[in-house]
């Protein structure tokens, strides 16, 4: 008989466990040098395998195979962690705050949380994190949902000195800054999303919603093998018909759900993006939209991931 799934109960990195793992920055080094060289320490700039250790400095290296005198490097060369003054622990600590707060934290929350000397610098550290969970493209199968959407906006009633900046503005901008409407209707941002169900969704900013952006977005994002491709009824869809085994719901008649037929996958991703920028980053303008819905896509694709902290470190 079939019955309701549980959802399954993933136990991410708790704080204690956290403590545990990175004590110190050794802890941290070292874990990020063997996620970065599983097979032993390559040399970023060249790959070359044949690095020596630098005595004099730990966690350094030097090559002599791509510069003459002899490159010198860090564990940290070429990651998003590298130029920066904060401890690697205090990355560390910013990236799993961010993975675990379902709806996102605030460059606000983790200046507080951290006890940062300036909101700047969390803002900084929190945008280089969410370049780093950019995943590559990939093409879904198996029953696939399109949908797309609008974001942000909803902030032009309010008198600039009473709009403080959204998560995304830089902080010490002027007031009003880059929010300013007119252009895209009322400052909303269009984004496409496929979800594969039960598997992963791939969510992007898009310039507009004519038919021609929205049959690109499907070419990139859904494979022709796919079991079947869901969407509702706008009239743009209709051109996925003969090419895809494709079913729609007419949400305008009020219809959600035909058999397998429907885009509730797609909306429950919808919504918990648009909480988090409603709820956590008040706003997000079009300019930083897509690193926003490339960190809830990161924590959506890894929710059923235990290692969803490594993973991020992985792509640092
Ligand atoms: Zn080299």
């Amino acid at each position: 008989m079939a019955r309701a799934k549980q959802p399954r109960q993933i136990h991410q990195l708790t704080v204690p466990q956290f403590e545990a793992l990175f004590p110190d920055e050794d802890a941290c080094k070292a874990y990020l040098a063997a996620r970065r060289w599983p097979d032993g320490v390559h040399c970023p700039r060249c790959g070359n395998p044949k690095v020596y250790d630098l005595r004099s400095r730990k966690w350094h290296w030097q090559c002599e195979q791509c510069a003459p005198d002899g490159y010198r490097f860090s564990v940290l060369a070429g990651t998003i962690f590298e130029n920066t003054n904060k401890p690697l622990r205090d990355w560390y600590r910013v990236i799993h705050l961010m993975l675990t707060s379902k709806k996102g934290m605030s460059a606000r929350q983790l200046w507080r949380y951290m006890g940062f000397g300036s909101l700047k610098t969390a803002w900084y550290m929190a945008h280089r994190v969410r370049v780093a969970l950019i995943e590559e493209p990939e093409k879904l199968g198996g029953i696939v949902e399109v949908d797309e959407t609008f974001v942000g906006g909803k902030f032009k009633n309010k008198h600039w000195d009473k709009r403080r900046g959204g998560d995304d503005a830089p902080p010490g901008g002027a007031p009003g800054g880059h929010y300013r409407t007119g252009g895209q209707a009322s400052g909303k941002t269009p984004i496409a999303g496929a979800v594969s169900r039960k598997g992963n969704v791939v969510a992007r900013v898009i310039e507009n919603v004519t038919a021609d952006t929205l049959l690109k977005f499907v070419h990139e994002t859904v494979s022709h093998k796919v079991s079947l491709l869901c969407t509702d009824q706008g009239s743009w869809y209709r051109k996925l018909d003969g090419e895809y085994p494709h079913g729609t719901v007419d949400h305008s008649a009020g219809e959600y759900v035909v058999g397998a037929i429907h885009t509730n996958t797609i909306e429950g991703f919808w919504s918990i993006f648009k909480r988090g920028v409603i709820g956590t980053f008040h706003k997000v303008s079009k300019k930083y939209m897509p690193l926003y819905v490339a960190e809830f896509q990161f924590r959506y694709n890894n929710r059923e991931n235990a290692d969803i902290f490594e993973a991020a470190i992985s792509g640092c």
